[in-house]
């Protein structure tokens, strides 16, 4: 996964991500702006302010701002608060007017937070928002679109890491038996469902019986 690196300077560090960490779970973000990743990690790493995050992701790319063993101030629940000391942030950027640039970014944040998982060996409840830790309306725009729809989004790029076939490519022939399958749709031997299902031997026989009615003897 490429990530863009523009990482706050150790001279920052006192004021950006004073404490090291070991990471124990995501916290999402929305940015409530219209940035984009660059500029957001750019805008935080110029200011003073005790603002900070992991990564900004938009429609394009994922921009990292501080290193991942060290901490971050996002999360509103102070010092020693378990979100600020133990959370990998990720801000997804364009929220404020939303729209397809803001799904673009949602989804890239989707497959970066399935790869992080995947990478950590965590599951989907490592995913926490913002509001879970200081009741803050945050991420907005995921929140209002639908927070289980997001994690689900997460799930199905998880699975598609590990490797484990989605329902659609279920519903797909391999690349090898496309030819064959095609043919036998066309021809009425098979409903074209269910290609790399296990087959019966009444569902063999009635595959051979329509095969000879309708193809063997043309
Ligand atoms: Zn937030």
């Amino acid at each position: 996964m490429k990530i863009v690196p523009n990482l706050v300077p150790v001279s920052k560090y006192s004021i950006k991500c004073p404490y090291s960490m070991t990471p124990e779970f995501i916290v999402v973000h929305n940015t409530a702006n219209d940035a984009s990743a660059r500029n957001e990690v750019a805008y935080m790493i110029s200011n003073s302010n005790k603002v900070s995050f992991h990564y900004a992701i938009d429609d394009k790319e994922i921009v990292q701002g501080i290193p991942e063993n060290r901490n971050a101030w996002h999360a509103g629940d102070g010092v020693n608060g378990q979100g600020n000391r133990k959370g990998l942030s990720i801000e997804i950027c364009f929220s404020k007017s939303g729209g397809k640039r803001f799904e673009e970014a949602e989804k890239l944040a989707a497959k970066f937070i399935a790869f992080k998982l995947k990478e950590k060996g965590w599951g989907i409840d490592k995913i926490k928002k913002h509001q879970d830790f200081n009741g803050k309306y945050c991420p907005h725009r995921t929140l209002d679109m639908g927070w289980q729809r997001f994690l689900d989004i997460v799930k199905s790029e998880l699975d598609k890491l590990k490797g484990g076939a989605t329902m659609a490519e279920k519903n797909v022939p391999s690349s090898w038996a496309k030819e064959a399958w095609e043919w036998a749709k066309k021809e009425g031997i098979t409903d074209g469902t269910n290609p790399k299902g296990a087959v019966t031997r009444e569902q063999l026989t009635t595959m051979l019986y329509r095969y000879h009615k309708q193809v063997a003897k043309k």
